[in-house]
């Protein structure tokens, strides 16, 4: 075998995928199998799931696969913390030359994972998984999509189109990730802010192969909410800039209302014309009240930092050195090799 291949840690963040996993286990067995027989990775790669505090059967499921193979490893967090904390962990954690990070459910096309290797060997240290076709999705979730990635380029932030959490990482960028210590993430966007040579690979994107979203809708639209907000202060100014317009509309309207009462002598008293602006000048300060809220509630969070998320459980016997007490910020701050496969 070729002493120059990367080792290569999968990190597959897992709620509640006690039906799927088995099912994706054996594919990501096969996959490492055939890639370590082709000699694009080295024979110590792996896999490393995340169990985000599922309340099913996931971890005894991960702790079963670790026991029948070497490849499989596994870290169980305190409690549920969101796909966003569970992937970002599991890549902190991953000990691998290349981390690819793939969802539990077979939506990404793991054969996409040979292109991803071949292109991040000719250079990149990022390669994003970008869908070819959104066939598999509803009609209304291909344009709220497509209008949420315009506006997001729209307010300036950086983010690929079509591109999910399926992406391969060398240690490198994951190294550079590792300083991004923000509690809101949402690493679409983080992850161009780190530069390095960027590629991508697109893939077809599959429906769920068993078990039921774990994004509903309020997740969904928690995360679409931190894209914006954590990326972009562009809301604020465009506040400012309401606020500047409505300010001189009314500076106007006081000249004209004074000219006509006290010039032209000609004023009708009028309720409507009272209460309409106390009305209108109301909900758009509440408008812009909400917004500055958005932020100062940002604020608040960060200030905290608060640890992302605390390790409960880890399958590495091999690693002596785990450091699961401390509440650092992540919790193996200090140790970005916690997962160790069996030879
Ligand atoms: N996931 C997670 N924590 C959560 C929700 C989801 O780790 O709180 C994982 C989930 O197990 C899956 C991935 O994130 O591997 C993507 O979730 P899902 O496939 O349910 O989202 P969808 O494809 O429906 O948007
Ligand atoms: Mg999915």
């Amino acid at each position: 075998m070729a002493n120059s291949c990367p080792t290569l840690t999968i990190v597959v963040p897992c709620y509640n995928e006690e039906e799927v996993l088995p099912e994706t286990a054996r594919r990501l067995d096969g996959l490492l199998a055939e890639l370590i027989d082709d000699n694009h990775i080295a024979a110590d790669s792996h896999v490393c799931f995340v169990d985000d505090g599922s309340k099913d059967r996931t971890w005894a499921i991960i702790r079963a696969l670790r026991e029948s193979s070497g490849k499989f490893g596994g870290i169980r967090l305190s409690r549920n913390r969101g796909h966003q904390i569970a992937l970002m962990t599991g890549l902190l954690a991953a000990r691998g030359d290349i981390m690819i990070s793939v969802d539990a459910d077979l939506q990404d096309d793991l054969n996409a994972i040979k292109e991803m290797l071949r292109t991040a060997a000719a250079g990149a240290d990022i390669v994003y998984g970008v869908r070819s076709a959104r066939t598999t999705d509803t009609m209304a979730k291909r344009l709220t999509a497509h209008f949420y990635y315009h506006l997001l380029r729209l307010l300036s932030v950086e983010i690929i189109f079509d591109h999910a959490d399926f992406r391969l990482m060398t240690r490198r960028a994951v190294e550079a990730l590792r300083q991004y210590e923000e509690s809101n993430l949402f690493l679409r966007a983080l992850i161009p802010l780190l530069g390095f040579k960027t590629s991508t690979v697109t893939y077809e994107r599959a429906e769920r192969w068993a078990g039921t979203s774990k994004y509903p809708i309020g997740k969904m639209l928690a995360l679409a909410l931190e894209g914006i907000t954590s990326f972009s202060t562009k809301p604020l100014r465009l506040v400012t800039i309401l606020g500047f317009a409505i300010s001189l509309l009314a500076f106007i309207c006081t000249v004209w209302a004074l000219f006509a009462a006290l010039v032209m002598k000609a004023t009708i008293p009028g309720w409507a014309s009272t209460v309409i602006p106390i009305y209108l000048v109301c909900g758009v300060q509440l408008l812009c009240v909400g917004v500055i809220g958005e932020y100062v509630g940002k604020i608040y969070l960060e200030t905290k930092r608060r640890p992302r998320s605390h390790v409960m459980d880890t399958l590495q016997p091999l690693l002596p050195d785990l450091d699961v007490e401390p509440a650092a910020r992540t919790s193996h701050s200090e140790n970005p090799s916690i997962f160790v496969p069996t030879e």
